[in-house]
């Protein structure tokens, strides 16, 4: 009897710098039609599965939601609630940060990820969740919550 050999690849999970190349390709998709400012993220899940994001303006200006949120909300939708990292890039002359609405819901669903901020020279910074939102509201600032 002959075993068969599996064809199934292992995947690796990415490093920080593939995880930047994803959100790269991601801000691709952006629809910046506005603003002219092209947003790419990536949101990687505890068991590595990644969701991207881009921006997404519209002629309300108002109503754009962001890269990081679009990846956030996609892996939420699929059921995902446990995020280790958050890639976004844009070509900003620093790393591109999140911005503060972002950086809530980062803080809501992704509090324990690290955030890896970059920009389209190679300028990377890193951060934990709490670093970006310093004495953040939360669900524990909620009253159905107090016991
Ligand atoms: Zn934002």
């Amino acid at each position: 009897m002959q075993l068969r050999q599996s064809r199934k690849k292992i995947k690796q999970p990415m490093n920080n710098e593939e995880l930047i190349k994803a959100a790269i390709r991601a801000r691709e998709n952006a629809i910046a039609t506005y603003s002219d400012f092209r947003v790419g993220a990536v949101v990687v899940t505890k068991n590595g599965k990644i969701f991207t994001g881009c921006n997404v303006e519209n002629s309300t200006y108002g109503l754009t939601m962001c890269a990081e949120r679009v990846a956030i909300f996609k892996a939420l939708s699929e059921g995902e609630r446990e995020f280790t990292k958050i890639a976004v890039v844009a070509d900003t002359p620093q790393p591109c940060f999140p911005c503060g609405a972002c950086r809530q819901i980062i803080w809501d669903f992704a509090s324990g990820s690290e955030v890896i901020c970059a920009n389209l020279n190679n300028l990377v910074e890193v951060f934990k969740a709490e670093e970006l939102i310093p004495h953040a509201f939360g669900a524990n600032n909620l009253d159905h919550n107090k016991k």
